[in-house]
Formats: structure tokens, sequence, C-alpha cells
């Protein structure tokens, strides 16, 4: 993990694929084959059901 990374969108806002992290959690695009930083494992509350989940970043929002 990073200091310089803004803080994560809620997980609630996000789409299914930023949630499994087959996209940016940041700007969305689709984390393919290519590099991707990965976030780690993340608690979130979603209906008040305690869940885990693995965002993960682009290159370009997760350098600084
Ligand atoms: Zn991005």
């Amino acid at each position: 993990m990073s200091d310089t990374l803004p803080p994560l969108p809620p997980v609630g806002g996000l789409s299914t694929k930023q949630v499994r992290g087959a996209a940016c959690v940041y700007c969305g695009i689709h984390l393919g084959v290519g590099p991707a930083i990965d976030l780690g494992e993340q608690p979130a509350a979603v209906a008040d059901l305690a869940v885990r989940w693995f965002p993960r970043a682009c290159n370009g929002c997760g350098t600084p």
C-alpha cells in the first residue's frame, strides 16, 4: 500500500468489475493482461453485511 494513493471510493458506488478488481477502482478502465496495482484486500460494509473486496488500480491512477 502506498500513502500517495487517493482514498478508495465507496464500494457501493462501484461497478461489479471494479469491485472484483477487473477494472480500475478509480477511473473504471478495464484491467486486462496489462500491469495493474493490487490495492490489497479491503473490508467494507454493504447493506449491513461485512464483506471483503479486492480493488486494483491502473498505472495511471495508482502511480503519482
Ligand atoms: Zn485508473
